[in-house]
């Protein structure tokens, strides 16, 4: 009971798509947010997409984060949108470094998010409360586990308030991650990032691309599954349930849903571990 709840978004490239998820939203608000928050697309791809759904949830009444990824990005054109962002009311960033796709290169000013955030609180000081992304499994990138996580106390010290992690379905990895930071004196709250498993297929892409482990248990039940879609939701609400009910055992600050701008299964599971 009393676990603050956020949900992620991320913006609708149609009128269709915006108007379904302002649907989405009016349902998940039934769960009281802590906030919401918007992804962004590397390079400034979604930003106009991103603020106009900042804006909105903003005009629901309720705060709003917006993620910002630097990795193209120059210290003039940051300056720019963090003025904007203020002048919407924003009070919460998510930042990132982001992806740029294979064959463009780093280019731009910013190297790591943690040059993004020293730059943001050199500019802004304390406007801005700034989480940054963890990683319990580790980065795919990363040269080694350690490396990460030392990658991930620089980020703290330069100025970061609170992380949420890439998801995971191995609550040891989330705990291990947590202790190892705290060690480093990285200690501020560390979310665990929460995506209900709703496909097989779509989890088995966003896994491969971003380095979740998917356990081999969950993976081989889900390929036995097929395209048996009711089973897959009935088993995957089972399984990030309980996820969820050892995270908040283990004494976790709040759960972040990756709610890929759905509501049902986010829900769900918040009605069975009685959080609404
Ligand atoms: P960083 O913290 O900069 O780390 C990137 C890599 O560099 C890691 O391997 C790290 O170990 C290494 N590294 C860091 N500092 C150093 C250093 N000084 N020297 C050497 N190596 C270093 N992507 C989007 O495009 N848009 C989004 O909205 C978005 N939202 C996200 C939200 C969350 C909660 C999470 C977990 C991820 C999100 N991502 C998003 C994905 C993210 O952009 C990618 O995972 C990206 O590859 C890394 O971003 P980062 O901010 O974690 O990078």
């Amino acid at each position: 009971m009393g676990l603050p709840l956020s949900f992620e978004f991320f913006p609708p490239k149609t009128p269709e798509g915006a108007e379904k998820l302002s649907r989405v939203r009016q349902q998940l608000y039934a769960a009281k947010p802590e906030f919401c928050s918007v992804t962004y697309g590397a390079g400034g791809s979604t930003q106009q997409g991103t603020f106009d759904t900042v804006s909105a949830i903003l005009a629901e009444g309720v705060p709003a984060a917006s993620h910002f990824s630097c990795i193209g990005a120059t210290k003039a054109s940051v300056r720019e949108q963090l003025a904007t962002l203020k002048a919407m009311g924003v009070k919460r960033l998510v930042a990132l470094r982001g992806d740029l796709p294979s064959g463009y290169g780093m280019g731009g000013e910013f190297h790591y998010a943690s040059d993004l955030v020293a730059f943001i609180r050199a500019e802004t000081g304390d406007d801005f409360h700034i989480e940054v992304a963890a990683y319990p499994e580790v980065h795919p990138q990363a040269k080694s586990p350690e490396a990460d996580l030392q990658a991930y106390a620089t980020k703290v010290r330069a100025g970061a308030n609170s992380a949420i992690t890439q998801y995971f379905y191995n609550s040891d990895a989330y705990f291990r991650f947590v202790d190892d930071a705290f060690k480093l004196g990285a200690d501020v709250p560390v979310v665990p990032g929460i995506m209900p498993i709703t496909s097989s297929t779509q989890l088995m892409r966003f896994s491969d691309a971003s380095g979740a482990e998917i356990p081999r248990w969950i993976r081989l039940r889900l390929q036995a599954f097929g395209d048996d879609s009711a089973s897959i939701k009935a088993f995957g609400l089972d399984v990030v349930t309980d996820l969820c009910d050892q995270l908040r055992n283990g004494g976790v600050p709040a759960l972040h849903f990756y709610t890929m701008n759905q509501s049902v299964a986010s829900l769900e599971i918040i009605q069975r571990l009685q959080l609404d």
